[in-house]
């Protein structure tokens, strides 16, 4: 009997995955650089389904029937390029190598490219969940060759995560990179989730007093409002984790240094080539950089800098109002988080030529991630039907949140600046949002500027065609330019 799938790549998670197309009735052929993984994996669920042991490439391929179907499930960057390098030669016309792990998605479109013109398809698909999602359903973003998706979009969307409605976090999203793209801005989308979450813990603590164990009841609640999320939910089990040694919470033993293993800063970088204003995701990898990149620097500014009036940790307020206003304001600066990565979203789609359903998308991070929450389900209604909204947060629904939001946002936002509490996330995502909606921005000041120290050009408001420079070293009078 030829398999449906073969993976390579027997790590954590090409062994989960393995399994769990074999948990749902798939032959599997197995193999790994080393085989003793591939045993390793045999010989510890070897029972769960029907697997095949190979322990060269060429086994792999001989035991698939075709098209074949690869998953690749290597380190990512170089390992990724050396294995299709080895697997090429021993492949036909129309099979698929499947690359599930965190690429980078220029390396997927240039892969993509150079295979497609040896006939093969290549499929980058954005895996999210993590090991024990990638064994129960992970959340599952593929791009590829559309063909393609009709000979893996079955298998793929079997061993998905379910949405409560029953439909596979599972679709095609669009041709070469797109899926790693998706993925990668979801992973930036994390980074902001984490962030603010961690934002309002601060507030919490130092404005209303509430230790780490209080705490964990307080995002228990929450969780039980529009803010119901996998991380709202864990949040609640860290903040209420006591450490055996010291007995202390655990959170408070835990090094305030965050890590971060680069998906973050790709979403960054490539906002940044796009000009996408993701603002809620670039604060929260510079925070992360901020806690961990020069600790002395950290142990200096302690000592050296002063905290200004207001800026002390003390006059704690039991205040139930201000926890109130600290959910709402998480709320609302995690609406717009959303909004700027899909809208960034919506540039690169523009950029790569890529059509991307911000419905479908939405739906897909329903469960199996780690961003899983109530609120994709309501993101997902915005966008579906005739009017899609131009922006996230046009969306009626939304609209009449953030009014409710605003008043407790505007007050949470203020009450750290004055206390000298750092809430950047919470900030920037006001900040985006009142220059979104102010009709003019100080840009006209930059353009004046950039005028005068180098004929930069401007255009003029009453004037929708022409470009002006005004003759700032000269008699200043305007020039058309
Ligand atoms: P690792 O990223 O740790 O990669 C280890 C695997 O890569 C081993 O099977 C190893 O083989 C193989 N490998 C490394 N170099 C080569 C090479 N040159 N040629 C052939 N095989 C090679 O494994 P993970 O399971 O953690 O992750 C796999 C992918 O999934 C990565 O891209 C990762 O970023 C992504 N991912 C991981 C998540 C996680 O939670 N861990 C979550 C989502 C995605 P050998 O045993 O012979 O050394």
């Amino acid at each position: 009997q030829k398999a449906q799938i073969g993976v390579t790549g027997l790590a954590v998670m090409g062994a989960n995955l393995a399994r769990n197309f074999a948990r749902h009735g798939y032959t599997v052929a197995l193999h790994n650089r080393s085989v003793s993984k591939t045993d390793a994996l045999l010989e510890a669920h070897g029972s769960e389904g029907n697997f095949i042991r190979t322990e060269t490439l060429q086994e792999l391929v001989d035991s698939l029937e075709t098209p074949r179907r690869i998953l690749v499930m290597v380190k990512a960057g170089a390992p990724v390029d050396a294995v299709i390098e080895q697997l090429v030669p021993l492949l036909e016309k129309d099979d698929i190598i499947i690359d599930g792990g965190n690429s980078y998605f220029q390396d997927t479109r240039r892969r993509e490219r150079e295979l497609a013109a040896q006939g093969i398809d290549f499929v980058g698909v954005g895996v999210s969940g993590g090991e024990e999602g990638a064994l129960l359903g992970p959340s599952i973003m593929p791009g590829g060759p559309r063909k393609s998706y009709d000979a893996l979009g079955p298998l793929l969307e079997d061993i998905a995560a379910k949405a409560e409605d029953g439909k596979p976090c599972c679709a095609w999203i669009d041709t070469d990179g797109a899926g790693h793209f998706v993925k990668m801005v979801h992973n930036g989308i994390e980074y902001a989730d984490m962030q603010v979450i961690g934002e309002a813990h601060e507030l919490l603590r130092a404005v209303a007093g509430l230790e780490p164990g209080e705490q964990a009841e307080v995002f228990e609640q929450w969780n039980t409002t529009e803010l119901a999320s996998y991380l709202i939910e864990i949040t609640a089990h860290v903040l209420r984790q006591v450490d055996a040694r010291t007995g202390a919470p655990l959170i408070d033993v835990i090094v305030d240094a965050a890590g971060q293993k680069g998906t973050g800063r790709w979403t960054v970088q490539e906002a940044l080539e796009l000009g996408s204003p993701v603002t809620a995701i670039a604060e929260s990898v510079f925070a992360r950089a901020l806690s961990s990149a020069e600790p002395e620097m950290r142990l200096e500014a302690q000592r050296v800098l002063p905290a200004g009036i207001g800026g002390t940790t003390e006059d704690v307020v039991h205040d139930p109002e201000f926890v109130e206003d600290v959910r709402k304001a998480l709320y609302a600066s995690k609406l717009v988080s959303y909004a700027q990565g899909l809208d960034m979203l919506t540039m690169a789609g523009a950029e790569y030529g890529w059509d991307l359903d911000l419905a479908t998308i939405a739906s897909l991070w329903r469960e199996g991630c780690i961003i899983r929450a109530q609120l994709l389900e309501v993101i997902m209604e915005a966008y579906q039907g005739e009017a899609a909204p131009a922006n996230l947060l046009f969306a009626p629904q939304f609209v009449a949140a953030i009014e409710d939001a605003l008043p407790s946002w505007r007050r949470v936002v203020a009450r750290a600046v004055e206390r000298g509490i750092p809430a950047p996330v919470f900030a920037s995502t006001l900040n985006y949002y009142d220059s979104l909606r102010r009709p003019r921005l100080n840009a006209a000041l930059t353009q004046g500027l950039r005028d005068y120290f180098g004929a930069h050009t401007y255009r003029r408001t009453d004037d929708a065609e022409g470009v002006y420079h005004t003759l700032w070293s000269g008699d200043r009078s305007e020039v058309v330019a």
